[in-house]
This record gives structure tokens, sequence and C-alpha cells, in this order.
């Protein structure tokens, strides 16, 4: 980070403070017309920040970033600008007995600026609806995307800055020492979304300012196959939210626990899924690359550890050479040991550790002797043996017979519980985390609040004696 890039820093962060101060009240057509400049960008540029991700990826298709960047966004955008103008209203709320006729509300304010760093993997996604959040709450906004995206985030800079004035949102670039910085500004809020160990550094620097955080990490989230379940009905299903953009995806399910006996049965399913949904790999831009040279090395280094601790792997639609593209071919493994890397941190790549489970208690005890995970995903038919499971496992997230979809869902809260993060956003879960909700008392003129005023005698007995029998 040079000189220039870090007063360049400070200087943006001063002009966005004091507007954020000299302005506290942000009307809603000035909120609406932020978002429709943001909307007004996707639909002008969305093509161009697609093939932006496809330089950065090297492989990855242009649908891909249509389906899970731009559709979420425009659904996330649509869903906001519709529900603002009751969002941003006062919330009455009812007044107890002993302050009546006292009545109160919430005061919805924007908290002031609003800082945003955002990951590589769903670069314009997790990067602009952390944005489009905070601009609806009526903040003003710093972003610092993804250094291993430089073609999207340079773009994304280009265009914000052509369409936003800097004390109003702005881009900042830079790698993890520049990030580092931006982490230690006196944010009114800092949102992160990254890995849980880089987490815990963002967290540190935003305390040391009292800035509250929303942390939107990983982990290792677990499926369960239950006995009642039909195979090929889930296998596509998991193999579809493990390999879309070839498992690097914060949701994608880490591991699979299933009954024990059913490993050779999952393992054909899986297969079969994965030739309809890729008929080939080598090539086809549908199966993204990995993002670079250092992350494919890390996952076959696991995989090499794993196999040479002992795991079996069964590696899928192994035709033409997968490496040249930094494609990785997808792989199931089984037998993993317990103290393998593979079982031991999030994998982020289209390995699938198989689990055998000898009963339900065995996978629930397994799921809750690790850290909390970001999402879980059961399958089957039997509701008791679901019901058993969501009672006693604690996730960020839950899909039942399906992965992935619970995010795609605008009236449900996203985010983690523990080490895959705190706070969670989308819809209005995530304008309220976004927002300040000031509690205002009205007091009455006819207000008897005199009753407990000093000198405390017989009156005041009285009316303590009244109140304990009310309560
Ligand atoms: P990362 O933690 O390496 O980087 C994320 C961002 O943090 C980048 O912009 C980077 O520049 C910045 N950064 C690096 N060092 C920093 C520091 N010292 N202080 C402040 N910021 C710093 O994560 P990544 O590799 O880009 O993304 C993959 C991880 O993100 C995975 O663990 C994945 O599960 C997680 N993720 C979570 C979600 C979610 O919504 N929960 C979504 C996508 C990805």
């Amino acid at each position: 980070m040079t000189t220039t890039d870090q007063t360049r820093l400070h200087v943006l962060f001063d002009a966005q403070y004091k507007a954020s101060r000299a302005q506290i009240e942000v009307p809603l057509a000035q909120r609406q017309s932020r978002l429709l400049t943001m909307k007004a960008l996707l639909d002008d540029h969305g093509t161009a920040l697609a093939q932006a991700v496809q330089k950065d990826f090297g492989m990855r298709s242009l649908q891909l970033t249509e389906i899970a960047d731009l559709f979420v966004l425009r659904t996330l955008l649509s869903h906001t600008l519709k529900s603002l103008p009751k969002w941003i209203k006062p919330q009455k709320v009812s007044t107890p007995l002993y302050l009546q006729p006292a009545s109160a509300y919430l005061q919805r304010q924007p908290l002031g600026v609003v800082g945003v760093v955002s990951p590589w993997n769903y670069p314009v996604q997790l990067a602009l609806g952390p944005v489009i959040t905070a601009l609806a709450a009526g903040n003003r906004v710093m972003l610092k995307p993804s250094e291993l995206t430089p073609h999207t985030s340079a773009l994304m800079a280009e265009l914000i800055g052509k369409a936003f004035a800097p004390d109003e949102l702005c881009v900042v670039l830079g790698d993890g020492e520049l990030a580092a910085e931006f982490s230690s500004l006196p944010f009114d809020h800092l949102f992160f979304t990254g890995s849980t160990a880089v987490g815990r550094i963002v967290a540190k620097a935003a305390a040391a300012n009292l800035t509250p955080t929303t942390l939107e990490l990983g982990g290792k989230s677990p499926c369960i196959i239950d006995a009642s379940c039909d195979l090929d009905a889930a296998a596509i299903k998991i193999a579809h939210g493990k390999l879309l953009n070839a498992g690097q995806t914060c949701i994608a399910p880490d591991y699979v626990l299933l009954p024990k006996g059913k490993e050779a049965a999952f393992g054909h399913a899986y297969a079969q899924a994965v030739a309809k949904l890729f008929p080939t790999i080598a090539g086809n831009p549908d199966y993204a690359a990995i993002i670079s040279p250092r992350h494919h090395e890390r996952l076959q280094a696991m995989l090499a550890a794993a196999e040479a601790g002992g795991a079996k792997l069964q590696v899928i639609n192994t035709g033409g050479n997968a490496s040249e593209h930094r494609q990785m071919l997808p792989v199931l493994a089984f037998d993993v040991p317990a103290s393998a890397q593979l079982m031991q941190e999030e994998i982020f790549g289209p390995i699938l550790p198989v689990l055998p489970y000898a009963s339900l208690t065995e996978a629930i005890d397994y799921i809750n002797a690790r850290p909390r995970p970001l999402a879980l995903y059961w399958f089957g038919t039997n509701t008791a043996a679901r019901d058993t499971v969501l009672a006693h496992t604690v996730s960020g997230g839950v899909t039942v017979n399906d992965t992935l979809m619970h995010i795609a869902h605008e009236n449900l809260p996203f985010g983690g519980i523990g080490a895959s993060g705190w706070g969670s956003y989308h819809g209005e879960a995530g304008f309220l985390r976004l927002t300040m909700q000031k509690p205002v008392l009205v007091q009455s003129k006819w207000a008897r609040g005199d009753l407990f005023y000093p000198p405390y005698g017989k009156r005041f007995d009285q009316v303590m004696g009244l109140l304990k029998r009310w309560l």
C-alpha cells in the first residue's frame, strides 16, 4: 500500500463522515434515486461485469454470473424498492399501562458511514448486495472488493465512480494490507464477507473503534441424507449445490453424512448426477475454474494428504485435461481420516467427503462437536427424523430437500452463527441491520409520573401496591 493509497482512503472516509453528519435525515426519494442508479448500472453494464468475472476466473460461464450475481442483485433491488416506503416509516409500539397515556415509536435512521469488505467467489453479488442494503438504509458507503478478481473490482470502481459522488458511495482497491487499514477506520458499521480467519482480524480491528460488525464467514456445512431419502433425487441437488462455481460457494455442502451401507449407491447416483449437469468438465465454462494457482494447489494438496492417510477417492468425469484450465474434477472422498485437513477446514472446492453414520444421534453429535455451520441440508421424507435434526442442531440457515435455496428467499435473513459469522442480511433483516432504530417516548400532558416522585410516602406505597397486583 502506497502512502497515496493510504491518504486517499482517509480523505474519502473523512468526506463521507462529514457528509453523513451534515445530512442525518435521508429522505425516501434520495434513497430510491440511489437504488435506481444502481439498477441502471446493472442493466447497462451487467454483461460487461459478467465478462470481467469470466476474465478473473479464466473459465466461468456468463450465465453463472447472471444467475448467481446479477439476478440475485436484481431481486434484492426490486424487493427493496418495493418495500422501502414501508420500512423507513416510524414503527409505533404499544405502551404499558403504567406509562399511559404516553405513546412510543421506533424512529428508523441511517447509521452513518458503512464499510463493506467483500470476497472473490461471487464478486459482484457479495460486493454490491451489502452496498445496496446500506444505501437503502440511508448510509454513505465505502466498498473494498477482493484483489483476487482485479478486472471485476476495477470495473465496479470505474462504474461506481461515474455514477455516484464519492461522499455517497466509493470503491477503494487494494490487497490485504489496504483492507487491514480500511478495517481500522472508525466506521459506523463494518460489513465483512470472507473467511473465518480474516473475520477474526476484522472483528478485532473494528472493536478498537467500537465499530459494530456484520461478519458473513464460512465453515463446514453438513448435508444429511436420511434413511428415508430417494438417493437419485437428492444426488442431483447435492451435486448442483456442491459444484456451482466448482464448490467455491460459502454455503456449498462441505461433507455428506449418510446411513452406513449407502456409500456405494450414493457414489453411483452422484456420478450420474454430475454427468447430467456437466457432460464434460475440461474446458466447459459451466464448470468454473479454481480462482488461482495457489487455491488449486491447496485443494490438490488436501486431496493427496487425505489419500495418503487412507481415504478412498472416487474421481468423476475424467475426460480431458481439467488442470490445463485450472479446473478441478469433482471428487467423492470415502474413509477420510478425521485428522485430515479435508475434515478440519472449509474445503471451498469440488471435493465432497462422505461420512457414514450408524444412527441419527451419531450424525447429530458429529455436527454438534464442531463449530456451528453456516448452512445445513437435510434430505428425506421422514418428517419426524427431519424435526429431530432441526431441533438438535444450530446453523446459520437450513434448506430441506435441496441445497443453497434458503439464500434466495428474500424474507429469510441470511447469516451465520459463531465461527460462521454474526448478524444477517437480505430483505428487511438487512435493512434493519444497517439502520438505527431509535426508541422515542412522547409524554402526555395527562401523565401521572409525579405519583412516583419523592418524597416517598403513603401515596407512593398505595400506587406500588396497586401495580404489584396488576403485574
Ligand atoms: P478472505 O477472507 O481471504 O478475503 C475477503 C476480503 O478480506 C478481501 O477483500 C480481502 O482483501 C480482505 N482482507 C484480507 N486481509 C484482510 C485484513 N487483514 N483485514 C481486513 N480485510 C482483509 O476471503 P476470500 O478468500 O475472498 O473468500 C472466501 C471465504 O469467504 C470463504 O471462507 C467463504 O466461505 C467466505 N464467504 C462467506 C460468505 C457468506 O455470505 N457467509 C459468502 C462468500 C464467501
